[in-house]
């Protein structure tokens, strides 16, 4: 029907042509600027049902807004070097982590409570079991975990089968990036196709992990954004974000952004890997290129329950977002993404 398409085309042209003309000038301060605290309800993309123990001794400290110590001399390894800068961080109030699995349960499930939030839990059967029956109903949304190890336990028609039972929502968190497998490697693809067939949103690690990651994963290797490009292209149903929100990469993420309305990030872990300036510096930059509605909070709680306030903090407190734009982040655009209405 090329005379239709034809018409639809310009009918869409005419549309996107008309100029802004009742538009105040664009750049003007804003002195009326609704900045609010948003204070619920949350919701949180990214949240591990970890040990306390999973990621160091159980106790261990991370900075929150602070750069990571990175001084660095390779006649130590680095794991020790890491292991000493989680016991004794660089800051004056960093976050303690849990010191027993039940500590980070019930701190993990008090903490969303205080935001009235709803998380994406990510774990196995076993371990989603212990943490779902240990919260109000409905608290969590189940996602399966899949780090490249765990594919031939989990073909993907099992983790078709357990969105059949209900027992998830989603595919994530995976990980196959600490594997130095990219989301456009040939051997991912069946999952691709599976979850766009069954309609499954997934979260893929794209960003940033532990501080010298080849150094704790050997073949962990940086992925760009642009890496789900032809994951878009052969999947155009397909819902995903991504996890870490691609950062540094922020020219590339929008350049996605703008090229797959579909594609979403999460902020897991970004309110504790970077300065705090980098963050905002970060965030800033995608919001004031238009994409704040394509932006999910994400805590990445793993042993830190104190993570889900500050990072929720961190939204609040960021002073380019909108009360709007601080709404969005914290939870319409995960309901929307997650279509919770349904
Ligand atoms: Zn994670």
């Amino acid at each position: 029907m090329p005379v239709r398409l034809t018409s639809l085309l310009l009918a869409i042209a005419a549309i996107v042509s008309v100029p802004c003309f009742a538009r105040d000038a664009p750049f003007a301060p804003d002195a009326a600027l609704d900045n609010r605290v948003y204070e619920g309800p949350v919701i949180d993309m990214h949240v591990h049902t970890a040990g306390a123990g999973e990621n160091g001794p159980p106790g261990s400290m991370v900075c929150v807004g602070a750069a990571a110590d990175l001084r660095f001399d390779p006649r130590e390894p680095w794991m020790e070097a890491l292991g000493r800068s989680m016991a004794r961080p660089a800051c004056d109030d960093p976050i303690k982590g849990a010191m027993t699995d039940v500590e980070n349960r019930d701190g993990t499930i008090a903490a969303l409570r205080r935001h009235r939030a709803r998380a994406v839990l990510s774990g196995d059967l076993a371990s989603r079991k212990d943490w779902m029956d240990a919260a109000p109903a409905g608290l969590f949304i189940p996602a399966q975990y899949l780090s490249w190890a765990d594919l031939p336990d989990y073909p993907p028609e099992a983790i078709a089968a357990a969105f059949d039972r209900g027992e998830i929502a989603l595919l994530s968190e995976v990980t196959i990036q600490y594997r130095g497998v990219f989301a456009d490697d040939p051997r991912f693809e069946p999952y691709w196709k599976m979850a766009e067939d069954k309609g499954i949103p997934v979260g893929i690690h794209v960003g940033v992990g532990p501080p010298g990651s080849p150094m704790v994963f050997p073949e962990y290797r940086l992925q760009n954004p642009k890496h789900l490009e032809a994951v878009l292209t052969r999947h155009p149903r397909l819902r995903v974000y991504m996890m870490h929100a691609g950062w540094p990469y922020a020219e590339d993420l929008k350049a996605m952004f703008y090229a797959w309305p579909q594609l979403m990030v999460d902020t897991g872990v970004l309110q504790v890997a970077l300065t705090g300036e980098e963050y905002y510096r970060f965030l800033k930059d995608i919001v004031e290129a238009g994409f704040a509605d394509r932006i999910m909070f994400g805590s990445d709680q793993m042993n830190w329950p104190g993570l889900i306030d500050e990072g929720v903090s961190a939204i609040n407190a960021a002073p380019f977002l909108t009360y709007g734009q601080k709404k969005a982040i914290l939870h319409d655009n995960a309901a929307r993404f997650l279509r919770l209405d349904e």
